[in-house]
């Protein structure tokens, strides 16, 4: 410790005391002067006093001093340790303030009851003391501190303000200096935010500044990140697309973003401090009142909601919202609302329902349609279904006899030509024709009448398909004469049927009307046709002629048709 006692004792009081431990290495020089006791004295002297010394910080004891006109001297006094050594400083009691520096050991008392960081300060800017707190806080020896330039210790951005407040205080009646707030600079990167107090203790032998000096780095730290969190925090408000507003349990807009008075077409200052549903459509004022109320007794949220809200132009605004209650500051609860706008959203919805329901309706009527066609194609199925059983039917009685109900001649002739077309593309194959007569008919007929003739005629036609194979075409070739033509059947099995049917018809007998039965007798003529003999018209022939031989022979019977 190397503190100039006398020095002290020129700035702080006269009578000083410095000690390591227990040992007292120094007196002031007018102390000595004034106790009369050299250095062993003033080590009894505390050693025997010791409880009161010893505490390392004294603030503002009594003590009284022996004196060399053995009166003693009745003193206050103050300890300070800085590091090892203690300073006692004494002033006598009764001594005026502010005079001789007697009053210093007071001050510091003071400033260290009221601050942990102090110091004193010499009008040249040199610091003369620090007590132990500065030291910490600025980290310097405390060689270093006292005795450099105060300037030292603060940075730049404050010294202006630091040297205008001292000016200030140089000028105020009681020499008090404007309280602010500095930026140290002690050892190391760091910077100590303090608040500063002082002023100019004036007296004779040079002014003195004390400072009294209260750590608000972690303040100002705090301050600073909440005012970053803040300006983070108003950027979210201002989140665009994103309609931001805080609602009092009144009802009226606290604050909003840009985002929500653009949208409205007010001014943030229009809306802020307005009621809520001032900006909501008519029909959405009562529902919207009570929502709210709603949720600021039961404290609850609100998601997915949607309500209209109407701008200052009178146009109408679909929004989509969440709300919640929070608590701002004590005892401000407020509803924040967070909304986007979905008017877009919701006329496309609209449009896409309005399509749909067409589309749905288009559906519809395209299945009634195709109900109404499957119907008409079901009738039209049926109509041709039934136009093909008639055109059969049409087509079965064109070609059939209408009393014998066998093939008529038309059809005789068109099967007949198939037949001889067949015959003639095939080396191997034979066409056969029978054509029939009834022998003496026309007597009949005299006799009977025509009806009983009919009558015979028809029951000819059964016996006739009785004896034919189904392949064979049986027809009616005229009035009472019939015709069969029997595909692949050679002379001789024609001729066999010619004699089969002859016998059939002779041993039959025909009835009509009342019990009457009658004899009826056929001649039939056979003719046959293989390829290269000729035409449909040559088989006609051949057993036409063969039929006029078998009428010329008595008739009732089978003549074939030879070559002469
Ligand atoms: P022939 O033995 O020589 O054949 O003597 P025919 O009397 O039968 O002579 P022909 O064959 O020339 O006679 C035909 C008669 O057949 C005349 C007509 O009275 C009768 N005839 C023709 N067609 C029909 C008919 O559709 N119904 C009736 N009932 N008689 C018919
Ligand atoms: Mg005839
Ligand atoms: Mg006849």
């Amino acid at each position: 410790m190397d503190v100039d006692i006398e020095r002290l004792a020129d700035i702080l009081t006269p009578y000083i005391i410095l000690r390591k431990t227990a040992d007292a290495v120094s007196v002031s020089h007018a102390l000595a002067a004034r106790t009369g006791m050299g250095k062993k004295e003033i080590q009894d002297f505390l050693d025997t006093n010791h409880t009161v010394f010893d505490s390392p910080n004294s603030l503002h004891h009594t003590v009284s001093l022996p004196s060399k006109d053995g009166q003693g001297l009745d003193c206050t006094f103050t300890t300070t340790i800085i590091r090892n050594t203690q300073i006692i400083a004494f002033s006598e009691t009764g001594q005026p303030v502010f005079e001789g520096g007697a009053c210093i050991p007071e001050t510091l008392a003071t400033m260290a009851r009221y601050s942990p960081s102090a110091c004193l300060i010499g009008e040249n800017g040199i610091i003369v003391y620090a007590n132990d707190a500065l030291h910490k806080l600025i980290m310097h020896e405390p060689s270093d501190l006292m005795g450099s330039q105060l300037i030292r210790i603060i940075s730049r951005q404050s010294r202006e303000a630091f040297i205008r407040a001292c000016d200030k205080g140089l000028q105020d009646p009681e020499g008090i200096i404007p309280p602010g707030d500095l930026i140290l600079t002690p050892a190391g990167e760091r910077r100590v935010f303090v608040s500063m107090k002082g002023g100019w203790l004036k007296r004779d032998k040079g002014n003195l500044l004390w400072m009294v000096l209260n750590d608000v780095t972690e303040q100002v730290m705090l301050m600073r990140k909440i005012r970053e969190q803040e300006e983070q925090f108003s950027d979210l408000f201002h989140v665009p697309h994103i309609g931001l507003l805080y609602v009092n349990p009144r009802g009226m807009i606290t604050s909003c973003n840009a985002f929500v008075s653009n949208l409205m077409g007010y001014a943030r200052e229009e809306i802020q401090g307005s009621s809520f549903t001032k900006f909501v459509a008519p029909h959405e004022e009562q529902r919207l009142r009570e929502e709210f109320q709603k949720l600021f007794v039961e404290g609850s949220e609100i998601h997915h909601r949607e309500c209209v809200l109407r701008t200052r132009e009178g146009d109408d605004i679909t929004i989509e919202y969440d709300a919640q209650v929070i608590s701002r500051k004590k005892h401000n609860i407020q509803a924040l609302m967070v909304f986007s706008d979905i008017t877009g959203k919701k006329a496309l919805e609209m449009e896409l329902l309005e399509k749909n329901a067409e589309m749905e309706k288009t559906l519809w009527e395209m299945a009634e349609v195709k109900d109404a066609l499957e119907a008409r194609a079901g009738e039209l199925n049926r109509a041709t279904e039934e136009l093909k059983v008639l055109n059969e039917r049409l087509n079965q009685l064109s070609i059939t006899d209408g009393l014998t109900e066998i093939y008529n001649h038309r059809h005789f002739q068109d099967r007949l030509s198939e037949e001889v077309e067949r015959v003639q593309r095939s080396k191997d194959s034979v066409v056969s024709l029978l054509i029939l007569d009834i022998d003496d008919f026309k007597h009949f007929n005299d006799t009977y009448g025509h009806q009983c003739g009919d009558m015979v005629l028809k029951q000819l036609a059964g016996i006739l398909r009785n004896n034919v194979r189904s392949i064979d075409v049986l027809a009616r070739y005229g009035g009472e004469e019939f015709a069969v033509v029997l595909p692949s059947a050679d002379t001789e099995e024609a001729a066999n049927v010619a004699e089969r049917i002859c016998e059939a018809v002779r041993s039959t007998p025909f009835s009509f009307g009342e019990g009457t039965s009658v004899k009826v007798t056929v001649s039939i003529g056979v003719g046959s046709l293989t390829r290269g003999q000729g035409e449909k018209s040559e088989l006609i022939r051949k057993a036409d002629n063969a039929l006029y031989a078998a009428k010329a022979k008595w008739k009732d019977r089978v003549e074939v048709w030879e070559e002469d």
